[in-house]
């Protein structure tokens, strides 16, 4: 049989260990090379996988900071092995220690067209709900490509992160029943905040809105220049622990230029603990699903105000308090 341009796809995968499409050898499917799809791939790097259909696979590269939105901005784009087709749909964890081991979500997904497809140059126009636009594509060294956005930057691609108001809870006397369907945390108390990361800085929204200072929170604008220095907005509040302002972080409601406010409760913490936040000042705060007894338990024992019941498959609501989130408060230990 002739060699087949999904050999170095399957070479590099375990169809026995990996929940990706592994198709057998043989003819490749015929397409009208006009879908693409757009994955966040939470590997050992995040980036995204932008894929277009071609001649029966899907041309791919791993794009570090997605595609850019300003013209002015080019991004590094890795050409990476060709794709099956079936794998337009993907979504699942890859097992850690296999290869691109980690979460695969669709970020986008929709048709493209083809203005011009050579070795020296790929140009297209991506027609998706959150990628846009003319964008083209060059070889700049081996494997590295750059990615060019053709058009003008998009205007109010998202709204501004100052319209954003924290999600808030119900207070009730008991933690909700049915505990697998909820993930558990612990409330330290501290000064509610939005974090608004952009350009390699933060600024800090309270709960109402208003800027925060961080006068008295000093260390807390290095956030800016983690998840290399990606456009971001987090949730979380700022504690103070050992004499030091710590930003705990328990949500993220947008990174990069996608919006993750329709995501479920427990794909925006897997997206959070993917993006290793840890810092000087700044840490997520862990998240146990199923298990609120435990949560319960050792927050009385630690002598911990408040737990958070949140609803696993609930979307974020800006400020709205919803029975999706519940917040049982416990009585100081006599
Ligand atoms: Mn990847």
């Amino acid at each position: 049989m002739s060699p087949d341009k999904l050999d170095p796809y399957r070479s590099k995968r375990d169809a026995a260990r990996t929940p990706e499409p592994v198709p057998e050898p043989g003819p490749l499917p015929t397409g009208h090379d006009d879908t693409f799809v757009i994955q966040e791939h939470h590997a050992r790097r995040l980036h995204w996988d932008l894929r277009l259909e071609r001649d029966g696979v899907l041309v791919s590269w791993a794009v570090p900071k997605g595609l850019p939105l300003d013209p002015k901005t080019n991004h590094l784009a890795v050409h990476t092995e060709d794709h099956p087709l079936e794998y337009a749909t993907f979504e699942g964890e890859i097992a850690k220690g296999e290869y691109g081991g980690g979460l695969m979500l669709i970020w986008d997904r929709g048709t493209y067209e083809t203005e011009k497809w050579t070795d020296r140059e790929v140009k297209v126009v991506l027609h998706g709900s959150r990628a846009a636009g003319r964008y083209v594509l060059f070889p700049t060294n081996g494997k590295n490509w750059m990615i060019h956005r053709m058009d003008p930057a998009p205007e109010d691609a998202l709204p501004p992160a100052s319209e954003l108001r924290p999600m808030l809870a119900e207070e009730r006397k008991r933690l909700p029943r049915d505990q697998e369907a909820y993930g558990f945390e612990f409330d330290l108390g501290g000064t509610r905040a939005l974090a608004v990361l952009g350009d390699g800085r933060a600024r800090f929204v309270g709960a109402d809105g208003a800027a925060l200072s961080l006068e008295d929170h000093p260390g807390l604008e290095g956030l800016g220049k983690s998840i290399w220095g990606l456009p971001a907005v987090l949730d979380g509040q700022i504690a103070e622990i050992g004499g030091a302002s710590i930003y705990m972080i328990f949500d993220v409601l947008r990174l990069n230029t996608g919006d993750l406010l329709g995501r479920s409760y427990q794909d925006r913490r897997r997206t959070l603990d993917h993006l290793s936040l840890r810092g000087p000042h700044w840490q997520p705060t862990p998240w146990f699903p199923g298990d609120g007894k435990s949560v319960l338990k050792v927050a009385k024992e630690q002598g911990i105000p408040a737990v958070l019941a949140k609803r696993l498959d609930s979307p974020y609501l800006p400020g709205v308090r919803s029975p999706f989130w519940a917040r049982v408060s416990l009585k100081p230990a006599g």
